[in-house]
């Protein structure tokens, strides 16, 4: 059975983990409208956390980055007078100082990403969704924001009331998204936040349409449980642009483009009502602590292909 997942960071990356346990052929197609620059450096951070959780290098107590870091380069950083509040590890630092150097040479992000993830031995296929830059935006009461301004700076507290994404139309698929979404045996969405990490994928051209036409079981994983989201502003984000926040609402997204959902045992009142929207419905525990649990859920989602 091959699969392919849509992803963002944290979510997207612990069930990729599962699935990396479970099978060989794994495909991630994460999200790239995070990216920034930081002190002239190209950061990635879904893919960076996607590829560190496969690698077994995540530090799994934050959710992001990797473990036994130490800060030396960033407070140095600091003294020369950087803006330092983007959080960057001595060893995070040589990915982003690697990816940088090879865009700068003239690599696309995609291969950029197959040589980091390949020299870390992460054996399941890492895809950008597109080579091309895309990024967020968010409008907020205090103005337009840049995503990680946003999200780290002002840790996700700003109402959201419009989001943008910078470039998407003139994206192209990198090379290869498209034919994973329309080969896979199981097409996966992630439990990650439906508009911060899994719009910007489906959103760039070609997408959508290669999920709509696949052939593949498509699935999607809520990533609200009980009404609340596990980590991150999925739930405020859902609520200000008016959407219930439940995996009801989440279900009413992804309504006509997957054909499973896959809500968490806490949910089970939300199975009819999902059911009546024309989507088959999955109840199972979908918390993935650790690496059992995220391999458990994984297999879960196999069984329906
Ligand atoms: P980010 O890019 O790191 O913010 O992560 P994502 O967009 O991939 O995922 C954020 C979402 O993942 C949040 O809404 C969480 O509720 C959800 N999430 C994280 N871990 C789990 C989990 O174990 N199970 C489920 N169902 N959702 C999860
Ligand atoms: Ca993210």
């Amino acid at each position: 059975t091959s699969v392919t997942l849509l992803a963002g960071g944290v979510g997207g990356a612990r069930l990729a983990h599962g699935f990396a346990r479970a099978l060989d052929a794994l495909t991630c197609v994460v999200n790239v409208g995070d990216d920034t620059e930081r002190h002239g450096l190209h950061v990635s951070p879904d893919l960076d956390t996607v590829m560190y959780t496969l690698a077994e290098m995540n530090d799994e107590e934050r959710g992001w980055g990797l473990t036994g870091e130490s800060y030396a380069t960033l407070t140095q950083l600091e003294r020369l007078g950087e803006d330092t509040w983007f959080t960057l590890g001595d060893k995070d630092l040589a990915t982003h100082v690697v990816r940088t150097a090879r865009l700068r040479s003239g690599e696309p992000l995609s291969a950029v990403t197959a040589g980091l993830a390949g020299a870390l031995a992460v054996t399941a296929r890492l895809l950008p969704v597109t080579d091309d830059p895309v990024r967020t935006r968010i409008t907020t009461p205090s103005g337009e924001l840049e995503f990680q301004e946003y999200f780290v700076r002002r840790q996700h507290a700003d109402a959201v009331l419009d989001l943008a994404f910078d470039g998407i139309e003139d994206a192209r698929p990198a090379p290869g998204v498209l034919d994973a979404v329309t080969g896979a045996d199981l097409l996966v969405v992630a439990p990650s936040n439906p508009f911060l990490s899994v719009e910007p994928v489906l959103g760039v051209p070609g997408v959508r349409e290669a999920v709509r036409s696949t052939a593949a079981r498509r699935v999607a994983v809520s990533p609200i449980v009980g009404g609340r989201a596990l980590k991150g502003p999925a739930a405020q984000v859902l609520e200000s642009l008016g959407h219930d926040v439940s995996a009801l609402g989440v279900a009413r997204l992804y309504a006509g483009l997957v054909d499973v959902m896959v809500i968490d045992a806490a949910d089970e009142a939300l199975a009819e009502p999902v059911r009546d929207l024309g989507l088959e419905v999955l109840v199972t525990d979908t918390i993935m602590g650790g690496p059992d649990g995220r391999e458990r859920l994984a297999r879960e989602l196999l069984a329906l292909a």
